[in-house]
């Protein structure tokens, strides 16, 4: 039996980055870039006005001392006339500097006259100009390789023109279900038939990574139709396998992904829920075979397959970072396996209160629709009294947020 650990250390050194692309400015949002991004030119482009006001040569400006107003720059326009001794340029915020002036004097610090100014306080060399380059440099590093594109990234590539970013591409993900049991959604099940719904809850966790499901459908319990499905989702960039992996007696998944040139890494993880994981490699595409009882898939998808993909989709922080929780009340479990409790957590005093969020029978979905995060319970322990500390992953982000 692999620890969790080693699981997870295993799949990371297995997966990288499967590739790069180039695409619009708003389709990388959400992406993480590929390439270092160097400046183009400098920004600002030019020396210009951080202020409504007028451009003026420090020199010149004394308090009480009254200058005349010889042009106007809007925002936009740039003017080929200098400032001249004793004179000021009315200028609007961005407008470029004029030539002859070292600083801007906002409208406020003035007292209008007719075509003239005075100044109400002291004057600085630059002041209120903001500076050719000041920003960024030409040549220097705007954005480096492995940033995550929000909107300040996006605002910094349009503010250089820069429409095709190169990104690290989405990962194609294909889902197959297994099991004589299952219908398709949409379907009225039979007495002792069960709805798929493995299918679209591993596609929705797949788009919540920015990578792409493919579906596959249902591989029936023998082996022709495990074949036919798992060659097919092996063309995709990564398999994801539900249910058939455990010990039943037409668990065929191993087997055929075996016949089919997977090379098992491991089988049977420490942990609960999701024991019977397996996770092979055909070349350097991923297999993960996930159990199938529902609560089991999520959470497998969430400890082992969700970190692979953002690796894979070039991302450099892909395990969610543990924080500390105290539990209401007692906890016990068996000794052996890492436990995943299915836990609301509340914040109270700053600090993250927990208590279980029901059932933790594998059964139950409802405990894991009632859950905001994940408590880790060591496998070593096997007690757990109120008060005492455990590692939380969260999975709720809104639990972070206010009313
Ligand atoms: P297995 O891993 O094949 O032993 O399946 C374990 C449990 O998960 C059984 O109760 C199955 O009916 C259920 N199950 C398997 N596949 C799916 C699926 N695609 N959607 C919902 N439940 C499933
Ligand atoms: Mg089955």
């Amino acid at each position: 039996m692999t620890s969790f650990e080693e699981a997870r250390r295993i799949i990371l050194e297995k997966t990288a980055p499967a590739g790069v692309e180039r695409v619009q400015l708003l389709d990388a949002v959400g992406r993480i870039i590929a390439a270092d991004f160097a400046a183009p030119c400098d920004m600002p482009r030019w020396d210009n006005s951080a202020m409504d006001g007028y451009a003026v040569r420090s020199a010149d400006c004394t308090p009480g001392a009254t200058l005349t107003v010889t042009d106007f720059i809007p925002a936009g326009v740039s003017s080929d006339d200098a400032v001249k001794p004793g004179c000021a340029a009315r200028i609007m915020t961005g407008a470029p500097i004029p030539q002859g002036a070292d600083a801007v004097v906002p409208f406020e610090d003035t007292e209008a006259g007719v075509g003239t100014l005075m100044l109400l306080h002291q004057v600085r060399k630059n002041d209120h100009i903001r500076f050719k380059g000041e920003d960024v440099a030409k040549g220097e590093p705007a954005l480096s390789r492995g940033t995550l594109i929000g909107a300040p990234q996006v605002s910094a590539l349009a503010s250089f023109a820069h429409l095709l970013v190169p990104v690290y591409r989405k990962v194609r993900v294909a889902i197959l279900s297994t099991g004589d049991e299952l219908v398709d959604v949409g379907i009225a099940p039979a007495e002792s038939e069960i709805v798929n719904s493995n299918t679209p809850a591993l596609a929705a966790a797949i788009k919540l990574c920015g990578a792409e499901p493919v579906i596959l459908g249902i591989a029936r319990d023998n082996r022709e139709s495990h074949l036919a499905l798992i060659s097919e989702g092996l063309k995709a960039d990564v398999l994801i396998t539900s249910a058939g992996v455990s010990a039943g007696d037409h668990d065929l998944v191993r087997e055929t992904l075996a016949a089919l040139g997977v090379e098992e890494q491991f089988w049977k993880i420490g942990i609960k829920p999701g024991g019977p994981t397996a996770f092979g490699l055909k070349g350097s595409t991923p297999v993960f075979s996930l159990p199938g009882n529902p609560v089991s898939t999520l959470i497998t998808f969430e400890e082992f397959v969700r970190p692979a993909l953002l690796k894979m989709m070039g991302h450099t922080k892909v395990l969610r970072r543990t924080v500390p929780g105290f539990l209401k009340s007692e906890v016990r479990k068996k000794p052996g396996k890492l436990n995943f409790l299915r836990v609301h957590v509340t914040v109270e005093d700053g600090r993250y209160l927990v208590s279980t969020s029901g059932d933790q029978n594998t059964g139950i979905l409802k405990t894991m629709l009632r859950a905001n995060a994940l408590a880790l319970l060591p496998a070593d322990r096997t007690e757990f009294p109120a008060g005492a500390q455990v590692e939380l992953q969260i999975l709720d982000p809104t639990l972070e947020m206010e009313e």
